[in-house]
């Protein structure tokens, strides 16, 4: 049972990482809208830390399915946070990680700008 202290942290996370992954779902539209057909992105990191200043290309097609999930997010490497997500793919200059059943998956679902 985590105390309040951490209940706050985990929320605070979650919705860092809400934040960022809005920001990329602007630098894909803008992406698109300066090209019509764009190989890949420049994405910010999507970790929880709100000072992370890291960007990484992700294709088109592989933001296409990182997107599909809510649960899902992408983060430079070694910036997964451990207590709150797991890796599932690190097979490129960054990772994908899923958000472990709690509060930060509950903002991650509540935030998703593809379910609203
Ligand atoms: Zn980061």
């Amino acid at each position: 049972m985590p105390d309040d202290r951490d209940a706050h942290r985990t929320k605070q996370i979650g919705l860092n990482e809400a934040v960022f992954r809005e920001v990329n779902e602007r630098v894909e539209t803008i992406a698109q809208s300066l090209s019509s057909k764009p190989d890949s992105i420049l994405l910010v990191c999507e970790c929880g830390r709100i000072d992370c200043t890291e960007r990484f290309e992700m294709s088109v097609s592989d933001y296409e399915a990182l997107r599909s999930d809510p649960t899902l997010f992408a983060v430079a490497p070694g910036h997964a946070i451990p207590e709150l997500e797991t890796v599932v793919a690190a097979d490129g200059p960054y990772e994908v990680v899923r958000k472990e059943v709690g509060k930060a998956t509950d903002i991650a679902v509540e935030t998703d700008p593809r379910s609203q």
